[in-house]
């Protein structure tokens, strides 16, 4: 196993001072599971203040009061922690006091899964007295200790169970999962922005799918609008799952892009509200995909999402169900609208959708290549879908005698007219259009 040269330093200098020092955390779990790990966290007997005093002036006080120093080489940083025990938890969130100590096994005991609590030393010995090692061959997420006293200190544990269930593909261990579900309604406690990091991350895991599916209730403790899905019989021939199912299997087929998967998991979330049988016996849901845009808007901001991503989501859940006629005109005007990532991205929650229907009608998968192709080839061909890329601009109008608000306004219908082919983008052809 390969700790990098700068962690490595890191650690020397440590017990070259006579301190104890180990790597742990997600970097040795995931140097363990042969995946590159993002960051370092070392561990040490140092107390912060002779950590600070040894790598100085590379060492930075991110986090005295909790133990974390942070060293830097100028490319890369490490946070270097010392042993600590943490006190009682009141905001079940955040310890009110933690302790710091000489033990390792006392550091490794309050951290939060067990595959989480192995610390690995320069001579490459491994300390895991919580049996992290089983768990991570084994594929199983287990809080160190008592689960009902763990997720209860602090809840954001709830999510972030959930995230690595996701991302390292591992199964929940029962106690760990009832306690879970027990003490669900604790992330009432947690600030949003923190349960949104968690999220992004389950929704871009490989398993993303399988935990949504086992745990629809602790994202409806944030998210209940999800919950009218669950179980909801769509009673229409083009499906063969309830909205829910249909809903999860769209996430599985969508590429791992966090706003793509949220995308795909919000776009029928409308659907209960708008639900109507005809004389037929035949299930609709006329109008569900402004409803669902509704819904995603109002769960996004309550996240606190940027408004970026927020307002890309909410385009793709409002254009899910749109047809886009696989005509250059049309395919112009929705890369007018979305531009070329989003019309990419939409083409894909659109094939997601369909392929999460009853088979018999995924052969409009066929329709969708042909809207790529003609989107290829108007790329190709340099088309004319923005103001930027029109032949005239402001300058040109203002010089026709155009004044304010009347310049943009002809400037967009000019581009409709080319956009439509009723006009060719060529400077002297829209000026003479212009002049009109
Ligand atoms: P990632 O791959 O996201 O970095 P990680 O496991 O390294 O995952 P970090 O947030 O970097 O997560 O935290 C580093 C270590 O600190 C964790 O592995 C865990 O041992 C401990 N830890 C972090 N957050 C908590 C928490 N809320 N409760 C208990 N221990 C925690
Ligand atoms: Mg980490």
């Amino acid at each position: 196993m390969k700790i990098p040269q700068f962690v490595q330093e890191i650690l020397q200098k440590l017990q070259d001072d006579g301190k104890e020092s180990y790597c742990v955390g997600g970097c040795v779990r995931d140097l363990m599971l042969g995946r590159v790990p993002e960051d370092w966290d070392v561990t040490t007997s140092a107390l912060p203040e002779e950590t600070m005093a040894l790598f100085t002036p590379r060492a930075f006080p991110t986090g005295l009061r909790h133990g974390t120093v942070t060293v830097g080489n100028g490319h890369q940083s490490v946070e270097v922690t010392t042993f600590r025990r943490d006190g009682t938890y009141q905001d079940h969130r955040r310890p009110d006091t933690v302790q710091f100590t000489r033990s390792l096994k006392e550091d490794l005991a309050r951290r939060d899964f067990t595959v989480n609590a192995i610390a690995l030393g320069l001579d490459g010995v491994v300390h895991d007295p919580y049996g992290g090692i089983p768990d991570l061959k084994n594929g199983l997420l287990r809080c160190v200790g008592d689960p009902d006293c763990r997720f209860q200190e602090d809840a954001l544990r709830i999510m972030r169970g959930l995230r690595f269930a996701a991302t390292l593909g591992f199964s929940i261990e029962a106690n760990t999962a009832a306690a879970i579900r027990k003490h669900k309604d604790l992330l009432n406690k947690i600030a949003v922005e923190r349960i949104q990091v968690e999220l992004w991350k389950l929704l871009t895991g490989k398993d993303a799918v399988r935990v949504l599916r086992e745990f629809p209730e602790v994202i409806g403790v944030f998210w209940p609008e999800i919950l009218p899905m669950v179980g909801f019989d769509q009673q229409n021939f083009h499906h063969i799952y309830d909205v829910w199912e249909h809903s999860l299997h769209a996430v599985d087929h969508v590429p791992p892009v966090a706003e793509l998967r949220c995308a795909a998991l919000l776009h029928d979330i409308g659907k209960p509200h708008c639900f109507t049988i005809d004389d037929n016996g035949l299930g609709h849901f006329y109008g569900h995909a402004a409803i669902s845009k509704d819904l995603a808007d109002v769960m996004l901001r309550r996240l606190k999402c940027s408004n970026e991503v927020r307002e890309r989501i909410v385009r793709l859940v409002d254009w899910h169900d749109r047809e886009i006629p696989r005509t250059d005109k049309s395919i112009n005007r929705a890369l007018r609208i979305l531009g070329e990532e989003e019309l990419r991205l939409l083409i894909k929650l659109k094939r997601a959708d369909n392929l999460a229907q009853a088979p018999e009608f995924q052969g409009w998968q066929q329709e969708l290549d042909k809207a790529e192709l003609i989107l290829n080839r108007l790329l190709d061909e340099d088309s004319c879908f923005s103001l930027k890329q029109l032949a005239v601009n402001g300058r040109d109008m203002m010089a026709l005698g155009y004044q304010g608000p009347e310049i943009g306004k002809v400037l967009d219908r000019l581009l409709n007219q080319v956009i439509d082919g009723e006009l060719q983008n060529q400077r002297e052809i829209l000026l003479t259009a212009a002049k009109k």
